[in-house]
């Protein structure tokens, strides 16, 4: 499954190589990629021909362009009269879900969903095509909503106060520029849950998953259990800035992939070779207490259907924890 991170990469991607064309065309091999678009095949294909890629916002481990349509502008029907976006195109990349650019010339990929043709820009590949090997992603049409709290509807080149109506109930993830410390710790503190748990809630704070939950936990020394009406300022600015710091390095690792030709995303594979202090290293040494001269084993607790892993040592078990 990709993380933020990886999402993040998907974007930027997406920013250099497809925001301000026109898409000319669009192929639909396999219309259970677009099973998520309930009016059809001809419906998405219509929506999407002839519009204008705007930008490319991300929330959490939500993505979608903002469209503009041929026709924009005052009288366009459905087109608000000041040429801003209606609709977008989602992009949901599932397990294995990949979105690639590249040039007509090169070979259908084995698993090649939907093929979106666009218009010609100065020597950039012409198709962005959506490959999916286990067709738990997809891609559809929706609509675009105001934000509740009026702000940027999530990371974007040129923000607008509009979110995908299917992102808009989930909170800001701790890379949005908007993210509010104050309201996430309020909320945070009248939840009677485990630090964890809260971390996960996607109402809360998005994009933090399994794994990054894991790593901020372990960066910030609090327990996965700890009663979160509890948890103190400085603690929760703690977890969240660590869940910040962990993403980054993420980030700052799969960094190269910005240079190469396509955008992808690859869950099956590991797309970022990550470096991990926390997630899957059960009975190995704690980094933190072996470089104190500490020894210390990694544990690894059943949590919600998964697993969570700490050190015994630097993230005590609270008493009253919450699960
Ligand atoms: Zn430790």
């Amino acid at each position: 499954m990709p993380e933020l991170p990886e999402v993040e990469v998907v974007r930027r991607g997406l920013v250099s190589w497809v925001r301000g064309r026109t898409i000319e065309s669009v192929d639909v091999l396999d219309p259970r990629s677009i099973r998520r678009h309930a009016l059809g095949t001809e419906d998405f294909i219509g929506n999407l021909e002839g519009a204008t890629v705007a930008d490319v916002v991300r929330r959490g481990k939500f993505l979608w362009l903002p469209l503009l349509d041929a026709s924009a502008g005052p009288a366009a029907g459905g087109a608000p009269a000041n040429g801003r976006p209606a609709i977008a195109l989602m992009a949901h990349l599932g397990m294995s879900g990949q979105l690639l650019v590249q040039d007509g010339a090169v070979p259908d990929e084995k698993h090649l969903k939907v093929r979106i043709r666009l218009s010609p820009g100065d020597g950039l590949p012409g198709q962005l095509r959506f490959v999916d090997q286990r067709i738990f992603g997809g891609l559809f049409v929706t609509s675009l909503v105001p934000t509740d709290d009026g702000g940027p509807g999530g990371l974007a080149e040129s923000p607008l106060p509009l979110i995908a109506e299917e992102a808009a109930h989930i909170a800001r993830d701790p890379l949005d520029p908007a993210f509010s410390f104050d309201l996430f710790y309020r909320r945070l503190r009248k939840r009677k849950t485990g630090l964890k748990r809260a971390l996960l809630d996607q109402g809360l704070v998005s994009g933090i998953g399994n794994i990054y939950a894991d790593e901020a936990l372990w960066r910030a020394r609090l327990h996965f259990a700890r009663p979160t009406d509890t948890l103190r300022r400085a603690e929760a600015e703690r977890v969240l800035g660590s869940a910040r710091d962990v993403m980054l390095d993420a980030l700052a690792a799969g960094g190269t992939s910005f240079d190469s030709l396509y955008v992808n995303v690859n869950g099956a594979s590991g797309y970022f070779d990550r470096s991990l202090n926390a997630y899957g290293r059960e009975g190995q040494p704690c980094q933190r207490c072996a470089a104190a001269g500490i020894h210390s084993v990694m544990r690894r607790d059943q949590f919600m259907n998964r697993s969570s892993h700490t050190c015994p040592v630097c993230q005590p078990r609270p008493r009253n924890g919450r699960w």
